[in-house]
């Protein structure tokens, strides 16, 4: 009797691999496919089996690399052909990452399959740059919301609605339109000098952090390019008190940079600022 394979949603979390949960670590360990993502650190790949087929299904912003359906189909034959598939993707699976999509494509096929949570980089973003999405008599409520849908046609993200409902907003893929994104909720009632910070790469050795205000972002005087989350709320005037991966370098240059374009790694310090922790290979126990 031929064995039916499953298919394991997981969430490779934010970008260093130390992120990655006990539990994908285990069926990463005993994947006989391994279908993963462009923001997937490869490192994590060296967890499969060496008789793992490795598939790359990453998506570049405005190139797919492979369409949506032809992932579900690769995931629903593998699995149909009796492997352990293992589908990592950035993040948290659940969390605009269309695991939702690959998910009801397996259960219409009647394949098994279970998902993994990850840790999200609209969590983890705000955490590594030393701020906390909620805070007792600050923030009570957060909301992550998509950037793609702010080109005026998008009718996904009430902006009127979000802009003064929620105490903290975490947008992502919103790199190509942050001062748009910040207009939108100044017009409908932010106030512009709302403390804003753009975290770029998190958790990674290439880490940025700006720490602004909302109406200079708005003014297009802040740009990061992706991957960005971008968090908006009285909850980033904690970072400098919170601040601790990226913390300030103590020489004079790195205080004297214009306020607004502070970054939080420069090239020439990487392999000295970076925690060690970060640079080990994850093959741990
Ligand atoms: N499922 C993922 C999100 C996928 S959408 C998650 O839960 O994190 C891709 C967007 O996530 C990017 O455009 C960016 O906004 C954000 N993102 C992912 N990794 C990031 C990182 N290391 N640093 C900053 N933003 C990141």
């Amino acid at each position: 009797m031929k064995t039916v394979g499953r298919v394991a949603l997981i969430g490779a979390g934010p970008g260093d691999p130390d992120l990655l949960t006990v539990r994908g670590r285990r069926l990463l360990r005993h994947a006989d496919v391994v279908v993963y993502d462009r923001l997937v650190d490869t490192r994590l790949l060296e967890l499969a089996p060496a008789h793992a087929r490795l598939v790359f299904a990453g998506k570049e912003s405005g190139h797919h690399a492979q369409p949506q359906e032809k992932i579900n189909a690769i995931l629903v034959a593998e699995a149909r052909r009796g492997h352990r598939v293992v589908r990592l993707k950035g993040g948290d699976p659940f969390v605009f990452g269309r695991g939702g999509e690959e998910a009801v494509a397996l259960a219409a096929a009647g394949i098994r399959f279970e998902v993994v949570p990850g840790v999200t980089s609209a969590v983890a973003a705000p955490a590594y740059a030393g701020i906390p999405v909620t805070h007792r008599g600050v923030a009570s409520s957060f909301a992550v919301v998509t950037g793609h849908e702010c080109d005026g046609k998008g009718r996904g993200v009430d902006w009127a609605a979000l802009a003064t409902a929620v105490d903290t907003l975490v947008v992502l893929m919103g790199a190509g339109r942050l001062a748009a994104i910040a207009r939108e909720l100044i017009a409908h009632g932010r106030a512009g000098d709302t403390p804003t910070a753009l975290v770029r790469a998190a958790t990674t050795l290439d880490q940025e952090t700006v720490a602004t205000t909302l109406g200079a972002v708005a003014a297009g005087e802040v740009r990061l390019p992706a991957p960005v989350v971008m968090v908006i709320g009285d909850v980033v005037a904690l970072r400098p008190t919170l601040r601790w991966f990226d913390r300030p370098r103590r020489r004079a240059s790195a205080a004297q940079a214009p306020r607004y374009a502070r970054r939080t790694w420069s090239s020439a310090s990487k392999s000295e600022a970076r925690p060690s922790r970060t640079i080990r290979p994850v093959s741990i126990t």
